[in-house]
């Protein structure tokens, strides 16, 4: 009697110190802002999501396998043992939900023990990483991960002899208290510590807004972005408080690689601490407090973090929505940053270029003007139009599209699309630039378009639908892969091809600039490619904001792509290429060369004389 009134004392007090904590996270959750465009949507992908990352873990284990094999095994530990431990519990005021020895019992608790023996050994590999090899990313020594993975292993090791010790005997009698204590402690320390995503993060990965990288649209005119606490909505509470401080974003970001100020976890743990410190109804601001501007413009939108985060933490909403506070109040001066707000304004186009160099470009080139009659419209974009080195891909892409009979056209007036603008949080501007051109698309009945620029392309497939449109576009890549019938050129050159962020992570195009490159020459992979491709350092309109701090990441990544030993380096977005130009003859003597994927096919069309000496680009 005097035991079970203990151990029903325990259990209230673990209760109680675990509410006393998760009841204040729930609430600061709850009482959140509503995400204003939040929608349940499809089932069926977030339940899938749901079974692959958080059941099977399969994201976990794909990017780091060895350590996310042991965490895995931890999880599925857990799960395994939900109904031992609550027999357990149930076993000292004399229930059981299972009898030990019945034939599901005995089953069931070998089935059990042997994930007991994988949790413990996962745990204790996972210890010796943090504490003994300790990857910088994982960051400082923490005393709490120490303490929770000795409970971990404490919980395990004291459940294994139960099949050879006798539950009444005083040895059986103390192995049960010990691992009922443990059991106690371990329960409010979850909220207490990053462990609280053991029960947050499926919620988070179920919850995640849908769509890569998607940015929120602005919820009315007193909507200034995220300023202060009250501005933080109820899902990018729930992340903050998922973050489980792994440093696989910050292991995985360009700018935080190349020595400078940003490290995305610290953006998701200062969400936390501002929740913590002001709550969800304070005016402190963000950016003063908790987070640091200086970071925050330092931020590629690469989306390497959030495709990384093992718990569904939408990095770029919250960096936008913090540059968005910082452009929307005047907190942020840049003196590159107001040159590019005023030329995207004034001039439509991010380099400050009077309109009529497009127009002599398009002239000279002979490019038709898109009158509805065209199946494409051919879509330049700042660097198509204006960039000497941009325009000679559209030239190539426009040969290309010539040689196989397609009929295009390209508008007589383009405005950017607002690409850097939405990017750096001027919501003003890019949605000027995007109803502009919406209404050109509309005037001159634009049906299908494709564009060089993979930057162009997202914006327009994802964050005009603000605007009530939904275009069909396509990258170039995407339409030189489908035609087939181009002809080939076989050359013994070896080329690297740069997967874009914007193409790949983003659009989750990967295999047709690929192919496209394999009907010329052998395409290889550097050692990070596709989804762990690293950024060239020019998007979320970095590219226009003058001198990078640390090292260079267009210079990080040349070397890199050097270093492979190819003969070109392939591209497939305009400002990639402007990026590696300078950066790839730092890197030797003699570097690769630069070349669109567009470039690359276009020198096995038959020579045209006007194109004499600028086509043999391949060996
Ligand atoms: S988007 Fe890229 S640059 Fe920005 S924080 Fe994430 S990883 Fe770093
Ligand atoms: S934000 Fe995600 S990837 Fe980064 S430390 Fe937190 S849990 Fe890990």
């Amino acid at each position: 009697m005097v035991q079970k009134a203990l151990l029903l004392i325990l259990i209230a007090a673990s209760a109680f110190l675990f509410w006393r904590r998760f009841g204040l996270v729930v609430s600061r959750i709850r009482g959140a802002r509503i995400d204003p465009d939040f929608r349940l949507g499809s089932l069926g992908r977030r339940l899938w999501t749901f079974f692959s990352e958080v059941l099977c873990q399969a994201k976990v284990i794909r990017e780091r396998p060895l350590p996310g094999l042991a965490h895995a095994f931890v999880f599925w530990g857990f799960c395994a043992f939900a109904l031992v431990t609550l027999n357990h519990i149930a076993a000292g005021f004399g229930w059981r939900f299972v009898e030990q020895r019945s034939a599901f019992g005995v089953f069931y608790f070998w089935f059990a023990f042997a994930f007991a023996v994988c949790c413990a050994v996962s745990i204790a590999a996972l210890a010796f990483r943090r504490f003994v090899i300790r990857p910088t990313t994982l960051g400082p020594l923490s005393r709490e991960s120490g303490v929770i993975a000795l409970l971990i292993f404490l919980l395990m090791v004291t459940y294994m002899p139960m099949w050879w010790v006798s539950e009444s005997s005083p040895a059986g009698h103390a192995l049960w208290w010990v691992h009922t204590l443990i059991i106690l402690a371990f329960l409010p320390l979850i909220p207490h510590t990053k462990h609280l995503h053991l029960i947050l993060s499926p919620l988070t990965i179920f919850l995640e807004r849908q769509g890569f990288s998607h940015i929120p649209p602005l919820s009315g005119d007193e909507d200034f972005g995220m300023v202060s606490g009250k501005d933080i909505t109820q899902i990018a509470a729930l992340q903050a408080y998922s973050c489980v401080e792994c440093g696989r974003c910050t292991e995985h970001c360009p700018a935080n690689n190349t020595g400078k100020e940003l490290n995305p976890k610290l953006i998701a743990l200062g969400l936390r601490n501002h929740l913590n410190e002001h709550g969800n109804r304070d005016e402190t601001p963000l950016l003063e407090a908790s987070i640091s501007q200086t970071a925050i413009f330092q931020c590629t939108t690469c989306g390497a973090c959030e495709y990384q985060c093992p718990v569904g933490i939408q990095h770029l909403p919250l960096i936008v929505g913090l540059r968005r506070g910082a452009v929307n109040t005047g907190a942020w001066e840049d003196g590159y940053g107001t040159k590019l707000f005023l030329n995207l304004e004034r001039n439509g186009n991010a380099m400050g270029f009077s309109q009529s160099e497009r127009d002599k470009f398009v002239a000279k080139q002979e490019f038709p003007i898109f009158d509805g009659s065209q199946e494409y419209c051919l879509w330049l974009g700042c660097m198509g139009a204006y960039d000497p080195h941009g325009r000679e891909i559209v030239i190539s892409f426009a040969r290309l599209m010539k040689h196989l009979g397609t009929s295009f056209g390209v508008l007589k007036k383009e405005r950017c699309t607002g690409d850097p603008a939405r990017r750096l949080g001027n919501d003003l501007v890019f949605g000027q630039l995007a109803e502009t051109n919406i209404e050109s698309f509309r005037q001159a009945s634009v049906k299908k378009i494709v564009s060089i620029c993979p930057h162009c392309v997202r914006t327009m497939a994802e964050d005009w639908r603000e605007f009530g449109i939904e275009v069909e576009i396509e990258h170039h890549s995407e339409f030189l892969a489908r035609h087939s019938n181009l002809p080939s050129h076989k050359s013994e050159d070896k080329v690297v091809f740069h997967d874009p962020c914007y193409l790949g992570r983003y659009r989750g195009v990967y295999e047709e600039p690929r192919q496209v490159i394999a009907r010329s020459a052998e395409v290889i992979d550097p050692p990070r490619a596709r989804e762990r491709s690293f950024c060239c350092g020019a998007g979320g309109g970095l590219v226009f904001l003058g001198e990078e701090t640390g090292k260079r990441v267009n210079e990080t990544r040349a070397r890199e792509l050097a270093s492979t030993g190819a003969d070109v380096v392939g591209t497939a977005c305009p400002f990639c290429q402007s990026m590696f130009r300078d950066a790839l003859a730092t890197t030797s003597a003699n570097p690769p060369r630069l070349l669109d994927i567009a470039q690359i096919a276009a020198a096995a069309l038959p020579s045209d004389a006007s194109r004499a000496g600028t086509d043999v680009i391949l060996s």
